[in-house]
């Protein structure tokens, strides 16, 4: 087709792609606000931190000031064998859609954890190793987050122990199996291994778990073995750092062909994905260079941009993690057992909270079955069977277009494609055999949740 003067796959070539990764914090004037102790209300110290995490990502997540962080060359060259990841014109959408919009998009599938997690697993095992340790602890609820760091810790020669929801650990086996391939010990939780896991299971008999209570077993792990250290896949500021590697690349790949996006739209569950892709666009609106439309695209079950408070809340259900200031449903917030396991999380970073607090950005919550129509529509078009979490993405992309088509715009849409959906068939057989439903929850379900807040609101 020699009409399409863009290549279907703008790849970068290895001399393009980025060596530093982008610090969104050190363009903002007004900074989000600092992690608290939870005991002292606070800022965290960096020795406090550093109980829980590895040095120097304490080193990081504190800084909000330096704009530039060189990728250590180990990093580079693991980013080397899955990236660049390739942004996909997709033409065929287009004209399924017959929209004049232009839309792209930044597809993260393309490696064995089957999501963006990696770009940050890796990261943190690297530094993990660099450190001396053993090894590191983690929960995972979907699997996602603990197949990246699995496939991480191997390839650093890392003890990798997760703390996986039970009820994920007996629905996803093979999420599971892929992670014990790679060396990592999956245990089901609550376990009978921390004080926090035998507590739950003798107050909850035959609970199938959180991600709130899986996070405290991982913390408890960490902090009771010697050599070993916590690592988060998502909501913390570097793990925002390590992700900017999409949003650069997406930047660099777009600015080769001279194209200008009018909006970049990205699904968000803790933020890092979206915060990762959007961050060098939000740089350059910080900075006063260009004007972009941002937007989070979260599930209308678990909607904390658009209907949370912002205000201090604890991250975890055991409340030993730091407090963060953040859109948030309260942390005693269930969400419903939607099919999006990556975005059932009650807060949100506190970058991507400040930036759309300071209407940087904007947010849109969409329900399941409207995101699964999307996600079959996308995948008969362009090939890729979608992850149900990236599918809010394509769901608002894709409005994005047809609006256009009633307008007859011809807007440049870019949104970030996180994964793929091999492990979520389950989800998609609920969609195919029509049984899927919407839950929304009431008013007096997220007031109720947001009772629970810590007693620090004046900081
Ligand atoms: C974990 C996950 C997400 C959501 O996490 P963020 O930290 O908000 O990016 C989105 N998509 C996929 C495929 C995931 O695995």
């Amino acid at each position: 087709m020699e009409k399409h003067t863009i290549p279907y796959k703008i790849y970068l070539e290895e001399k393009e792609m980025p060596k530093q990764w982008y610090n969104v914090r050190a363009d903002m004037k007004k900074k989000p606000a600092p992690l608290l102790n939870p005991a002292t209300l606070q800022p965290v110290t960096a020795e406090e931190l550093s109980r829980v995490f590895c040095k120097e990502l304490v080193k990081q997540e504190l800084d909000e000031n330096t704009a530039y962080f060189d990728i250590p060359e180990e990093i580079l060259n693991f980013y080397r064998m899955y990236r660049p990841s390739p942004l996909v014109r997709a033409y065929c959408l287009e004209e399924k859609l017959q929209t004049p919009a232009e839309i792209y998009y930044k597809f993260e599938g393309n490696n064995t954890s089957g999501s963006h997690k990696l770009n940050s697993a890796i990261a943190q095992a690297y530094y993990a190793k660099q450190e001396g340790l053993k090894g590191v602890t983690t929960e995972t609820g979907a699997g996602q987050w603990g197949t990246a760091l699995s496939m991480a810790c191997s390839y650093f020669d890392l003890d990798c122990q997760v703390y996986m929801v039970k009820c994920s650990y007996e629905q996803k086996p093979f999420r599971r199996e892929v992670m014990r391939t790679y060396g990592a010990r999956v245990t089901p939780s609550p376990s009978m291994e921390t004080n926090i896991g035998r507590k739950m299971n003798e107050e909850f008999p035959g609970t199938t778990g959180s991600l709130g209570c899986a996070i405290s077993e991982a913390v408890e792990a960490a902090t009771s073995q010697e050599g070993y250290r916590y690592v988060l896949g998502s909501v913390l500021a570097q793990v925002l750092l390590h992700q900017s590697v999409i949003g650069l690349e997406t930047k660099i790949a777009l600015d080769k062909y001279g194209i200008k996006p009018d909006m970049v739209i990205g699904c968000a569950g803790g933020g890092s994905n979206l915060g990762g892709l959007i961050s060098p666009f939000a740089g350059e609106m910080l900075r006063g260079e260009a004007q972009y439309q941002l937007i989070a695209v979260e599930p209308a079950s678990c909607p904390s941009l658009t209907r949370g408070s912002y205000v201090y809340d604890f991250c975890d259900t055991g409340k030993v993690c730091p407090l963060q200031k953040m859109y948030t449903l309260g942390s005693s917030f269930i969400p419903s057992a939607s099919h999006a396991g990556g975005l059932r999380y009650h807060g949100m970073s506190s970058i991507v909270s400040e930036l759309y607090d300071q209407g940087l950005m904007e947010a849109r919550s969409v329900e399941q079955t409207a995101v699964f129509e999307a996600a079959q529509y996308f995948a008969r078009i362009e090939g890729i069977l979608p992850a149900p979490e990236s599918s809010h993405a394509i769901r608002v992309a894709m409005d994005e277009a047809l609006k256009c088509k009633e307008t007859g715009e011809k807007k440049t849409i870019v949104f970030g494609l996180t994964g793929t959906g091999y492990f979520d068939m389950y989800a998609y057989q609920n969609y195919n055999d029509g049984k899927m439903g919407d839950y929304v929850p009431t008013d007096e379900e997220i007031t109720k949740a947001l009772k629970n807040l810590p007693q620090c609101n004046g900081f």
